[in-house]
C-alpha cells in the first residue's frame, strides 16, 4: 500500500479529516483532486462548474466527445440529475453503492455543465462505495465528475503512485486510500425504457444484471461509439502486448494467471476478481520493466473475465 508524501508534483496524502477539508476547499474553488474509488482512482471536479470540468479534459488530454461519469452520494442525489424509470431504480437499489454506472436521460433542470455529457441528453451516474470518495461527496455536497486519473488512453491507476506518475505534475492533491479493491472500471449500463444494454463490461457481471432485471441485456446497438471504453485502443501501455501467451519469449515481461506462472501472477488460484484487482498494477509494472514487450496468459471469459479480456484486448490494440 502506498502512502508516502514524497511524490514529485502532486502531493499524495493519506486520507484523514484534514485532507478531506483541503480537498473540499480545492473542489469548491474549481480545482482538481485525485481520489480513490473501489474501481480505480478518479480525477474529480465539481460537475456543475464548466471551468473545473474543462480542467479534467485538459489534464487527461481527453477528447471532448468523451463524456464523464458523475459520482453522487445516493439515489436521491442521482435523481436530481437523471430520470430513473422502474428498471433503473431496480438496478440502483440492488447494486448501489457499488461499481455500476447507469446511463439515463438527464432531468430537465440538470445542473451539470454541458461538457460533462459531451452534449448528449443522457447522463452517466454512479454511487461509489469507497469510504474516501463517499466522505468527499458528503463533506463537499458536490456532484463530482471523475474519470480515471490517468492520461487519456493509458493504463488506469489503481494506486496513488500510479496517479502521481501519470498526472502528478498537473494534479495538486492526490488522496491516498491505498490500492483499489475492484481494480477495474465500473460496469456501464444504458437504460432503454424497459430494456438495458451493457456499454462497458466491469465488476458487475451480465449474470448479476440478468438476475436483477429478470431478462438479459439487449444487444441492439445504434452503430455509434457510445462510450470511450468502446474505442479499440484504450488502457494501453507504451509497449506491444501479446495475449493468450502460454509461454514467454526472452524479450517479454510475462503476466501470468492460474497455472501459467509468468513473471508476476494475477491470481495463482485463478480467481477472476483477484486478477481484476491486480491487472492494471501488473500492466504498470510490465511497462516499467526492462523488457520491450508484454505477454499475458489466457484468461477465461466467464463473469469478470469478460471485463478483464475487454481491457486486455484494448491494451493489445495498436494506437
Ligand atoms: P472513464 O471515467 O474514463 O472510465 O469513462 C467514463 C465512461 O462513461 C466512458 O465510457 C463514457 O463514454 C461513459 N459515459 C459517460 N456518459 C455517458 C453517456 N451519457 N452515454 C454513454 N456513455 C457515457
Ligand atoms: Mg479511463
Amino acid at each position: 500500500m502506498s502512502g508516502s508524501n514524497d511524490h514529485i508534483g502532486g502531493e499524495a496524502r493519506r486520507y484523514g479529516a484534514a485532507t478531506i477539508a483541503d480537498a473540499v476547499a480545492r473542489l469548491r474553488e474549481g480545482g482538481l483532486v485525485a481520489v480513490p474509488t473501489e474501481t480505480v482512482y478518479g480525477l474529480a471536479a465539481d460537475s456543475t462548474d464548466a471551468a473545473a470540468v474543462a480542467k479534467i479534459y485538459r489534464a487527461k488530454g481527453r477528447p471532448d466527445f468523451n463524456p464523464l461519469i458523475v459520482h453522487v452520494l445516493d439515489l436521491d442525489a442521482a435523481r436530481t440529475l437523471g430520470q430513473f424509470n422502474e428498471l433503473a431504480i431496480c438496478f440502483a437499489k440492488a447494486l448501489w453503492p457499488g461499481p455500476l454506472t447507469l446511463v439515463v436521460p438527464k432531468t430537465a433542470d440538470c445542473p451539470v455543465a454541458a461538457a460533462v455529457t459531451a452534449g448528449l441528453d443522457t447522463i452517466a451516474l454512479r454511487v461509489p462505495a469507497h469510504p474516501v470518495m463517499r466522505e468527499l461527496l458528503a463533506a463537499s455536497g458536490l456532484y463530482l465528475a471523475a474519470p480515471s486519473a490517468n492520461r487519456s488512453g493509458a493504463i488506469s491507476p489503481t494506486t496513488a503512485d500510479h496517479v502521481a506518475r501519470s498526472l502528478g505534475s498537473v494534479v495538486p492533491l492526490i488522496l491516498d486510500g491505498g490500492a483499489c479493491k475492484r481494480g477495474i472500471e465500473s460496469t456501464i449500463v444504458a437504460i432503454d425504457g424497459s430494456d438495458y444494454r451493457i456499454l462497458r463490461p466491469g465488476p458487475v457481471t451480465p449474470a448479476q444484471l440478468e438476475s436483477i432485471a429478470g431478462k438479459p441485456a439487449s444487444t441492439v446497438t445504434n452503430g455509434k461509439i457510445e462510450a470511450p471504453g468502446q474505442m479499440l485502443s484504450h488502457y494501453a501501455p507504451s509497449k506491444p502486448v501479446r495475449l493468450d501467451a502460454q509461454t514467454t519469449r526472452s524479450d517479454e515481461y510475462h503476466i501470468g494467471f492460474g497455472p501459467v506462472a509468468g513473471d508476476t501472477n494475477l491470481s495463482v488460484n485463478a480467481d477472476l476478481a483477484e486478477a481484476a484487482s491486480l491487472l492494471f498494477a501488473a500492466l504498470h509494472h510490465a511497462e516499467a520493466s526492462t523488457k520491450p514487450r508484454i505477454a499475458v496468459a489466457p484468461i477465461p471469459e466467464g463473469g469478470i473475465g469478460l471485463a478483464l479480456n475487454d481491457r486486455l484486448r484494448r491494451a493489445a490494440s495498436a494506437k
